[in-house]
């Protein structure tokens, strides 16, 4: 039988079950009335309709039955209470350890009648000062202050002061800001290796930066006809990622990572690309384990499916730009790697410049275009603003601006290799201790510990207790040190070394003993001047809520 005849047959067989399926339909209908059949037709509809609405929503069915099964939980008379009960005495640890008043302090909650004399708020600012109890200057603290030179902050105070009223949404009031502006754009863009198209924006902070991104990429999916864009980033990548989901009302997709090297896991990144794919992300490196993701690789991924692909090198951009030079061999991850269309880099962490600053740059100035707001029509004139900000800090800009020339290539050359070797002895360090591993392999700056015979975070107590505050870190528990310029001046990699040896020798006496479980959770009080987030261990059963709510 030839092609033609079977295909036929096909047709025929195929007619002959639809006149079969509706003789049936028929006589099924055949005991209804008219109004009955349309009716029907109607409620089935909606129905489906509803169906559909209720099973696709942005968030996915089994996040929300979770969330509906806490809230029942929760309301259980006696376990609502219980955990309630449990939850109010974190939150009173809290902020018991947050707002340590001094004897005879107090809050100020009024204006002055009369303004302070300049005399007066400088002493009142010392007892501000006098609060602090982590000395983080002696190089016991976790990432936090990257640097702090003195001779450097004396630098900035200056720039800062020249510059303190400055504002580049006003571009022709402060051309002087506006040109640092572009210079510290056009320096970023060649340290990642950017070509004359290269392009980018300051802005207040890694968070901004990452912000922006997610944003020009979820416009740019709109315009290529996506309705609900999808991030697709490795889990480990930075809660910026999750925020600027939530914000922009994006889907973040969470890849997991290799169990031993750390890295995301390429294969089932490429089985998350959907037709939903805004963007892929990578971290160079990233926060929690100090990790390098596999961004060739990845890049690969992106170029066969046209995807734009930003690296996060928020905390290490500032790093690894150097590292080569510090004679230490990376493989690539900036703007040589052709599908990279993005990066972000801390200028206020390994950039060494103030706290408030940023860059965020792209390969082409096509994918800048979609970060921009334009509002034509308002009264106000025609505005528009390359960022979140609108008013913005030339000081901050002219400081960012005054750090990198006054550290030139060669002394950030110097610090990088400072920095590298003191993690490297430091991880060296830690993987002779019996009880306790480092995750991976970690490249630049972060080690993080972990142990497969104690609670780890017992370690991290006992650490706390002896000065030292690190980072803690969760699913898996571990925790990490970001090792800063501070940690390089002599002696402190060794004594950190030496504390985590002695407070595990004593740990492994009695490896079992539980703690009770430790969770963290980023705080921030937001009645009080703002900080830095900062991590806290709290009971076990506020992570359930946190994490529920989370989502
Ligand atoms: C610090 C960090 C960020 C965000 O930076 P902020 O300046 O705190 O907003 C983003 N990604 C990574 C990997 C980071 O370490």
């Amino acid at each position: 039988m030839d092609y033609t005849s079977a295909l036929a047959v096909y047709k025929e067989m195929l007619l002959l079950y639809c006149e079969e399926f509706k003789h049936y339909i028929n006589s099924m209908c055949a005991d209804l009335e008219p109004w009955q059949i349309i009716a029907s037709t109607l409620v089935s509809t909606l129905a489906a309709v509803w169906l559909k609405g209720f099973l696709f929503q942005k968030e996915s069915l089994l996040s929300r039955t979770k969330k509906q099964c806490f809230r029942i939980i929760r309301k259980i008379p006696f376990v609502g209470t219980s955990i309630q009960n449990q939850l109010n005495k974190a939150l009173d640890d809290m902020s018991m350890s947050l707002c340590t008043l001094k004897e005879g302090m107090s809050y100020t909650k009024c204006l002055p009648a009369g303004g302070l004399t300049q005399k007066q708020v400088l002493e009142s600012i010392r007892q501000y000062q006098s609060l602090n109890e982590v000395q983080w200057s002696k190089g016991k603290v976790s990432g936090a202050v990257y640097w702090g030179d003195e001779k450097l902050t004396d630098l900035l105070v200056k720039v800062y002061g020249e510059f303190a009223w400055s504002n580049p949404l006003h571009p022709d009031i402060f051309p002087g800001v506006r040109k640092m502006e572009a210079e510290v754009v056009r320096m970023t863009c060649s340290l990642f290796s950017g070509g004359p198209e290269s392009c980018g924006t300051v802005t207040s902070g890694g968070t901004e930066s990452i912000l922006m991104a997610c944003k020009a990429y979820r416009d740019l999916a709109y315009e290529r006809g996506i309705k609900y864009p999808e991030i697709i980033a490795p889990i480990s990548a930075h809660a910026a990622f999750d925020k600027a989901a939530h914000y922009f009302g994006m889907k973040l997709i969470h890849i997991p990572l290799d169990k031993k090297t750390m890295k995301v896991d390429v294969k089932a990144m490429k089985r998350a690309i959907s037709k939903n794919t805004a963007m892929l992300v990578c971290s160079a490196p990233q926060f929690p384990h100090g990790i390098i993701d596999p961004i060739v690789e990845v890049g690969k991924l992106a170029e066969k499916y046209n995807i734009p692909f930003h690296v996060d090198a928020c905390l290490g951009g500032f790093l690894i730009v150097f590292m080569e030079k510090a004679g230490f061999k990376l493989e690539p991850f900036d703007f040589r790697v052709k599908s990279v269309t993005s990066i972000s880099a801390d200028t206020h962490k390994y950039g060494y410049a103030p706290k408030g600053s940023s860059v965020v740059i792209y390969r082409d100035k096509k994918y800048r275009h979609y970060q921009y707001f334009v509002a034509p029509d308002w009264q106000g004139g025609i505005y528009a603003s390359p960022s979140i900000a609108g008013s913005r800090p030339g000081g901050i800009i002219a400081a960012c601006w005054a750090t990198m020339m006054h550290m030139g290539e060669s002394g950030y050359v110097e610090a990088t290799k400072k920095v590298v070797q003191t993690a490297q002895i430091i991880a060296a360090g830690i993987r002779k201790v019996e009880g306790l591993f480092v995750f991976g392999k970690p490249e630049v700056s972060v080690v993080a510990l972990g142990s497969n015979v104690f609670d780890i975070f017992r370690l991290s107590n006992a650490l706390t207790l002896k000065g030292w505050n690190l980072n803690t870190l969760q699913f898996p528990s571990s925790i990490h040190i970001c090792v800063t310029m501070l940690h390089t001046q002599p002696g402190i990699a060794e004594q950190f070394i030496k504390d985590v040896r002695e407070e595990v020798a004593v740990i492994m006496k009695n490896p079992k003993e539980k703690t009770t479980g430790m969770a963290l959770v980023l705080v921030q009080c937001s009645d009080q001047p703002q900080g830095q987030g900062l991590f806290y261990t709290i009971p076990y059963p506020l992570t359930i809520l946190t994490c529920s709510s989370k989502k």
